[in-house]
């Protein structure tokens, strides 16, 4: 392909012409390049190559020498291929070792590690504004699923924590488990939290929900604990009837108000019992306390559309997690991390609407709903692919600085 040039970058006249090869300045850049794709199609994975070549200008007002910005800017990986590793990546768990053998072996391509970090980072330079938008999409709807995990990095630790709703999953890193930040994010947040126990969502200003699946558990601990304590069966007991009977009904209907709310009046006389009664033994103290001071958030879900009962949603995203846990130990960085999460929170979005995360990448669109709605439209993809403007990848400044590359890290020379 060529690639031209019509105006002057440097003063915008469009009076330029080309310049005889013999005179082009050492300073300006070769005028060849290479860009390698994968093209993805239901049989087959081809590689293709492209070659771009461009010439030299002078501008006739300025006088300045230069080559096409779009050309300086060409990238030397396309979107296939870059979709290609993110898929591997992130949806096989595939190590950048295991990436690197892979593409060579199967295409031919030598990728070094530090262009895997490129990849990462054009991809996350794209899909930044997709997160924005589904993490404003999460706080606009009726539901949010939080859970949290710690995570150990190589400069210090931190948490992860998820944002979740049926359409969508958004991961977000921070340096502390205060929840100061969620006050400041879900100000605008009018639908019911689902979430564990933990205290940091306790004094967050709207409806909640908290996860019967832990609570059921701790009952089951204290029951062990205490095979003896009737006391504690005088709780636990009708406790279980009333929640065997809300999830007969979900069951049947599913989580709709109109056929959950008949149980709220049961619930409601659960705990008035339950504050009138004195209890002695210390296990069933602790659970009657419990149980009155989260009166409010235990039977949210009866009076609204599609709220769960548990968080089992945020709670396998944050699997997730463990599982890049497991797959780098301490070894990324927080900005790695989050570059990482961006990546993941598409991944996981695509998961929960059942949409393939490698066809959602290669269409190139940005809005998970657009991509939905146009499935079966196939647009036409741009056949010049560039750098974000100001972006350098570091493989390529050092070229440019030329640097002695070691030849163990080196690419095949296939762009020189
Ligand atoms: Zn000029």
């Amino acid at each position: 392909m060529e690639i031209t040039a019509t105006r002057c970058p440097v003063c915008g006249s469009k009076r330029i012409a080309p310049l005889d090869p013999k005179q082009r300045p050492k300073d300006l850049q070769r005028r060849r390049k290479r860009a390698i794709d994968l093209v993805i199609t239901p049989g087959a994975i081809r590689r293709k190559v492209v070659e771009f070549r461009t010439v030299a200008y002078r501008c006739e007002s300025c006088q300045k020498c230069f080559t096409p910005e779009r050309y300086d800017r060409l990238t030397r990986y396309f979107h296939g291929l870059m979709s290609w590793f993110a898929y591997q990546h992130i949806t096989h768990r595939l190590g950048l070792r295991s990436l690197a053998a892979l593409f060579y072996e199967t295409f031919g391509v030598r990728v070094n590690f530090w262009e895997f970090t490129d990849f990462r980072h054009l991809l996350v330079h794209k899909y930044r504004k997709t997160c924005k938008l589904l993490l404003a999409q999460l706080i606009a709807g009726p539901v949010l699923y939080v859970d949290e995990t710690e995570i150990k990095l190589k400069d210090g630790s931190g948490y992860v924590w998820v944002f979740a709703s049926p359409s969508a999953t958004i991961y977000i890193f921070r340096r502390s488990r205060e929840g100061d930040f969620l006050r400041q994010m879900l100000k605008d947040f009018k639908g019911v939290l689902v979430s564990d126990f933990y205290s940091a969502y306790d004094g967050l200003p709207c409806l909640q929900q908290r996860c019967l699946i832990h609570l059921i558990r701790d009952m089951n601990r204290a029951i062990l604990d205490n095979p003896f304590d009737q006391e504690l069966q005088s709780i636990t007991t009708p406790f279980g009837a009333l929640l065997r009977s809300i999830v007969t009904t979900i069951d049947e209907h599913g989580l709709k108000q109109r056929y959950l709310r008949i149980h709220a009046k049961t619930a409601e006389a659960f705990f008035d019992a339950l504050a009138e009664r004195f209890h002695e033994s210390e296990a069933s103290k602790a659970l009657r306390e419990r149980l009155l001071r989260n009166r409010q958030r235990l039977f949210t879900f009866l009076q609204h559309d599609g709220v769960s009962w548990n968080n089992n949603l945020a709670e396998n995203a944050i699997k997730r997690i463990s599982d890049y846990r497991e797959d780098v130990r301490r070894s990324a960085k927080e900005a790695g991390l989050a570059e990482y999460l961006v990546l993941l929170s598409l991944y996981q979005t695509c998961r929960v609407r059942e949409i393939s995360f490698l066809k959602f990448l290669l269409s190139q669109k940005r809005d998970v709903d657009a991509f939905v709605a146009s499935k079966r439209h196939r647009r036409r993809l741009q056949h010049v692919e560039v750098y974000p403007k100001g972006y350098l990848p570091p493989s390529i400044i050092s070229v440019r600085r030329g640097k002695a590359i070691r030849a163990g890290d080196t690419v095949a020379a296939e762009s020189e």
